[in-house]
């Protein structure tokens, strides 16, 4: 069941998402060779604590884990394409980063995640990112009050098929609320004019996640949360969480 939410609750959700934003940025920030990821788990920690906010990740359990999430952040390197355990890993130069990041204010969610490098990096890797922010930013464009979310995964995957790149199977973006994953399913790929008609007060989180080399598929560290591609491809991640609003989609994890 989808719930739409009140003008005073996006408020809320605005707080949480300028929160998870703030976390981002200071990891980002942080993220040079040589820090490890935990220590850009400490950062994204502080800023939600200073904010008076809570960790959505930490201590997450969702039925199909085998133990509850031990980061406030996903730190996903290179092959790892989602749900990276921010461990003593040190980044190392030309790392491929993943970081995502969520946050409760006052019992409403926000969730976001960016990519980037780290160092001297490769030109491929840079184009990974730069096609994974340009798939979330078509998808908020696509997400318009009347139209479907067929259109906004047609919008998120079909240039992405067509440049060559992978989406992570079974996996996209969800709603967003009191919980940090609600109805509806958000398809990273679409057929246009199909799916749940978007409405004013529909808050939903896009995330693509590409895969380099084409590939789909995945494989699961035996800590049962790391997902990493078959292939050894490199991956990228990119996420917003989003209000449809009368006047179009407003970004709520903005800075
Ligand atoms: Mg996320
Ligand atoms: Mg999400």
């Amino acid at each position: 069941m989808v719930e739409l939410k009140a003008p005073r609750e996006l408020v809320l959700l605005r707080e949480a998402g300028r929160v998870v934003a703030e976390a981002l940025d200071a990891v980002r920030e942080r993220a040079e060779v040589g820090v490890t990821l935990s220590e850009l788990d400490r950062v994204a920690a502080e800023v939600i604590e200073r904010a008076g906010a809570t960790p959505a990740f930490l201590g997450y359990h969702p039925s199909w884990a085998p133990t509850p999430f031990p980061g406030v952040i996903c730190a996903s390197v290179n092959d790892v394409v989602v749900h990276g355990i921010p461990d003593r890993t040190r980044l190392a130069d030309g790392d491929l980063v993943s970081i995502d990041c969520g946050a409760f204010v006052r019992g409403w969610c926000a969730d976001a995640a960016i990519s980037f490098t780290v160092g001297e990096c490769c030109p491929a890797d840079t184009e990974l990112v730069a096609a994974t922010d340009a798939a979330l930013a078509r998808g908020i464009s696509a997400a318009q009050s009347g139209r479907q979310l067929g259109d906004v995964g047609y919008a998120i995957g079909q240039p992405v098929r067509h440049a060559g790149y992978g989406l992570l199977a079974d996996h996209g973006g969800h709603g967003v609320g009191r919980a940090m994953h609600e109805d509806p399913f958000v398809y990273n790929e679409g057929r246009p004019g199909h799916g749940y008609r978007l409405r004013p007060g529909l808050v939903v989180a896009l995330e693509p996640m590409l895969i380099a080399d084409g590939t789909d598929e995945y494989v699961t560290d035996r800590d049962g949360w790391t997902l990493r591609t078959a292939s050894g491809s490199r991956a990228a991640h990119s996420e917003h969480t989003i209000a449809i609003t009368d006047d179009g989609p407003v970004i709520l994890t903005a800075p």
